[in-house]
């Protein structure tokens, strides 16, 4: 494979640097999203909650070192222009739904956000490795799967220290919302 079939769209995470190409863009977004969001937090001074976004930004962003780390060895990444990124959700998996956001969340949702964010990664990868005829792009992709994983695990374990505000206006932490 020479790459650069002018007349071809990459399709999806078909080779190692197409997959890292996605995981980069998803990291990327999930990192400035999390930035922006503990940006906005700051200045409403909700410090407690900004900081669970800083420590997401600051995963996110190992995530996009060791990306570029594995793109040394395959000779880098390839460009994508956006409309031919392939997810399997409308945006890319990791990315903190912006319209959720509020200067007054409760830890508690913020966390809920986050998990929301961080099981899509790891679902996107998960399926990724599940559907890929490439030995090394599955390879990788469990690995990122795990680590999506553990921050998962990582949020359920914050999860547990906060305790529930009397009045918590968004309690649907455990499932997608189905309020329309
Ligand atoms: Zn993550």
């Amino acid at each position: 494979m020479t790459g650069g079939q002018g007349s071809k769209k990459p399709s999806g995470s078909t080779s190692v640097p197409l997959f890292l190409a996605h995981s980069l863009e998803l990291e990327t977004d999930a990192m400035e999203r999390y930035r922006d969001l503990s940006g906005i937090l700051e200045e409403h001074n909700n410090g407690e909650v900004a900081k669970f976004f800083r420590e997401m930004e600051r995963y996110a962003a190992l995530h996009v070192d060791e990306v570029k780390e594995i793109a040394k060895g395959v000779g880098g990444i390839p460009y994508v222009a956006p409309w031919d990124y392939v997810w399997f959700t409308p945006e890319p998996p990791e990315v903190a739904p912006m319209e959720d956001a509020h200067y007054l969340m409760t830890p508690r949702h913020v966390l809920g956000m986050a998990m929301e964010c961080e099981k899509r990664a790891r679902d996107y990868y998960l399926q990724i490795a599940d559907e890929t005829q490439d030995e090394e792009v599955k390879r990788l992709a469990l690995g990122f799967a795990e680590e999506e994983g553990q921050h998962v695990q990582l949020l359920v374990e914050w999860l547990k220290k906060v305790p529930a505000a009397p009045n918590d206006w968004s309690e649907d932490l455990d499932g997608p919302r189905s309020s329309d």
